[in-house]
Order: structure tokens, then C-alpha cells, then sequence
């Protein structure tokens, strides 16, 4: 497959500050207010896909599916995501987007909204240098390509394809070669963690701007693979802290927001700052609070691993979905979660992956597994975990 799994492209303060400067400013993100607007907006233009991912969200298929969204109902969505505000970032993911043959004219069209339009392409044959020129000309801001091995003999394993590792690499560098700024996906779970490390050197070594470290939610053909330990997790985000530091790229992490925790627990450590340093400020985005996802049939989620609607987009609600739906606004606001997240002191930097505690308990407000955190004083119930390759 190629569907990045998570095919998000971060919006925030240290990706788009290390891109180079476009024709569509991006907003100042201390000046969004998330109640009002996505920082990211997936579009999942298709599910198709020519690459069978263990661990695709989409469950791609390779044909696309006669529901789609159509190329003017596509162009409608993309009115009502200028409705947002100036610089709307507007991901176009899927399956593999270039399975769309009105690709560069939704992308021309995007950016002459006004919206910053970015790609989250699969790693397959069709990726060309002269396609990925052709986008680059159409106006895309930011390309985002999966590696999930350090090698060609991991990835294409754990991708289902062999050649997808080279295919990838060559859409990468083609990428620099067109002046696009690079974004590499990387998925965490059992199967990839101990690769990490490599995957650090290649990231650097291919020029890229901003890792985006995925901790696998179970969701999709992803339930066939196992999760790291939360004790495990922890050290891989603690690892990670470092690496944004010394690193010639960005780091951010997807559906672990306890990173933002353990990077403030970390410089907390480090300075000896008093302890509230941090808290109660509103960092980054969750599932619903500054991330929406739009299906490839118009449905509106908080998150593409958090398959609740809040409507179809067909009907012209997309900002109406975001802003008022009872499901986005529960998701925004953080003293109604549950459990160990609702009685954490970290919950409005953190609030764990509301899709995790989907996945796992069916409640979006429930705590997040993979966080080992317990706040001082709980004694509540603990969230049960799945995990393996401690
Ligand atoms: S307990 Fe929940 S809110 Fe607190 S750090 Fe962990 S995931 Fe975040």
C-alpha cells in the first residue's frame, strides 16, 4: 500500500519554521484558536492503493471506491475549508492519492484558494521525478513519504512490496530536487521500533524537515500488529527529546501526545524549574482539537484512527462538524475525559490519543493505554494495554 498510516503533516511551530517561505503564508499557530479551526485537515482523497500494508489504517484496496468524493464535490470541500481562514493546511492523503487522476487539478485548485496544499503519496512505481515536479508546480507545500524500515529488506516487509523502500527513496530525493520541502512518516510499534535509531541517520541523511514518529493505534489491518510496552514508549520518547535537539530536522510525534509530557518532565529535570511550569498551557493538537479528517467519502472525523462522524461534508457542514458537533467539542474539552487522563495535571498539554482510547475502549474520552504515567494521588482504574516488544 502506500496509505502513510498516519498522513498527517504537522502544522505547528517547528515544522513549517523550517520550510522555505511560499506565496501562502502559514498562520502564526499561537494565533489559532483551535475551537474555531483545524491547524491540520486530512482529506483521505481515495482509499486505493497499489501497496498492502500490514498496518494500513485505510484498509486500502487497490481499486478506488464508486463513493468517493467526486473531483466538484472534491473542489466544494476544499471552498469550505478556505472558510477556515487564510493559510488553511489541507493534507491530501489516502490509500495513495496520485490513484487519482484529478490529482495536480485539486492541488491548483486548493492553492489558489489560498490553502497550503500538501501530499502524503505511497511509495510506489508511480511516483516519478516528472510527477512529483508536476505537483511541486501545482502549488504543493510539503511531501510526506513513509519509511518504516531502515533498509530495503525491513520496509518492503513490513510495506508488503518489495521495491518500495528504493521507490521511496528516489520519490524523497526528487522531492529536495524540486524545492519541496521533505517530511518523513515513521510507525512505532513492535515489528519497527529497533530500527529507529537507522531511521534517525536516513531521515538526516535525506534532507528532511520534520519526522513524524507514529505510535501505531489499532485500527484498520494495524490491529495485526502489536504496540510497544508503555514502559518501552517511554523510553522512545525520551530518546526522541534528544534527538530534536541535536538533530538538523524537526521531530514531532502522531497519536502520542505524552511526548509534549515527557519533554516537559525532561527540561523540567534539566533546570530544575518549579513544577508548574508548562501546565495548563494549551501545546499541539489532538484528534478533534486542531486535527480533523475528512473520508474518502465525506465522512468527518476527529482523526482518520478515530472513525466517529460528526457528519458528511457533502451536506456543506465541515466548519459547522468542526466547531459545534457534540463529538468535537467533548473532544476539546479536557476535563471531560475519564480515568487517569481526567485526573492528570498534564491533560491540557497532553490529553492523551483520544483515538488509542478508542480503539481499545470504544469511549474517545477514555485514558490513553500507551501512556504510563499515573498521576499523583489517582487511584482510579488503569487502561487495559495490548502490547508486545517490550
Ligand atoms: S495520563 Fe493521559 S493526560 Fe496524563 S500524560 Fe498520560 S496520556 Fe497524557
Amino acid at each position: 500500500m502506500s496509505r502513510p498510516p498516519h498522513a498527517d503533516i504537522d502544522a505547528g511551530a517547528g515544522s513549517d519554521a523550517d520550510a522555505p517561505p511560499t506565496a501562502t503564508a502559514p498562520p502564526d499557530p499561537s494565533s489559532i484558536d483551535t475551537s474555531r479551526r483545524p491547524f491540520v485537515l486530512i482529506w483521505e482523497v481515495t482509499q486505493a492503493c497499489g501497496l498492502a500494508c500490514d498496518h494500513c489504517r485505510a484498509d486500502a484496496t487497490p481499486a478506488r471506491h464508486p463513493d468517493e468524493l467526486t473531483t466538484a464535490e472534491g473542489k466544494r470541500l476544499l471552498d469550505q475549508a478556505r472558510e477556515f481562514g487564510p493559510g488553511q493546511l489541507v493534507v491530501l492523503s489516502g490509500g495513495d492519492p496520485l490513484a487519482r487522476s484529478d490529482l495536480v487539478d485539486l492541488v491548483e485548485y486548493g492553492t489558489d484558494l489560498g490553502l497550503r496544499m500538501t501530499l502524503t503519496p505511497s511509495g510506489t512505481s508511480s511516483l516519478t521525478p516528472e510527477t512529483v515536479a508536476d505537483l511541486a508546480d501545482a502549488g504543493v507545500k510539503r511531501m510526506a513519504l513513509s519509511l518504516d524500515g531502515a533498509t530495503a529488506a525491513s520496509h518492503d516487509a513490513f510495506r508488503g512490496e518489495d521495491g518500495s523502500f528504493d521507490q521511496t527513496v528516489a520519490a524523497a530525493r526528487a522531492a529536495r530536487e524540486a524545492g519541496l520541502p521533505l517530511q518523513i512518516n515513521t510507525t512505532v510499534c513492535a515489528e519497527t521500533v529497533d530500527e529507529l535509531p537507522a531511521l534517525c541517520d536516513l531521515v538526516a541523511d535525506l534532507g528532511a524537515v520534520l519526522w513524524s514518529v507514529f505510535f501505531l493505534v489499532p485500527v484498520g489491518r494495524g490491529r495485526v500488529l502489536d504496540s510497544i510496552s508503555p514502559e518501552r514508549a517511554e523510553r522512545v520518547m525520551k530518546w526522541l527529546t534528544e534527538v530534536s535537539e541535536e538533530a538538523p530536522f524537526g521531530v514531532k510525534t502522531t497519536e502520542a501526545p505524552h511526548y509534549r509530557r515527557v519533554a516537559i518532565q525532561r527540561r523540567r529535570d534539566a533546570s530544575d524549574a518549579p513544577p508548574t511550569d508548562g501546565i495548563g498551557r494549551r501545546l499541539g493538537i489532538t484528534a478533534g482539537d486542531g486535527f480533523a479528517f475528512v473520508s474518502h467519502t465525506g465522512e468527518l472525523f476527529p482523526s482518520g484512527f478515530l472513525p466517529a462522524s460528526a457528519g458528511n461534508v457533502r451536506d456543506g457542514g465541515l466548519v459547522e462538524g468542526y466547531r459545534e458537533s457534540d463529538l468535537f467539542r467533548s473532544l476539546r474539552d479536557r476535563d471531560a475525559l475519564r480515568g487517569k487522563c481526567g485526573a492528570c495535571e498534564f491533560r491540557h498539554v497532553c490529553g492523551g490519543s483520544r483515538s488509542r482510547a478508542y480503539a481499545h475502549t470504544g469511549d474517545p474520552l477514555a485514558s490513553d493505554p500507551l501512556c504510563g504515567y499515573v498521576p499523583a494521588d489517582y487511584d482510579g482504574p488503569m487502561p487495559a494495554t495490548r502490547s508486545a516488544g517490550d
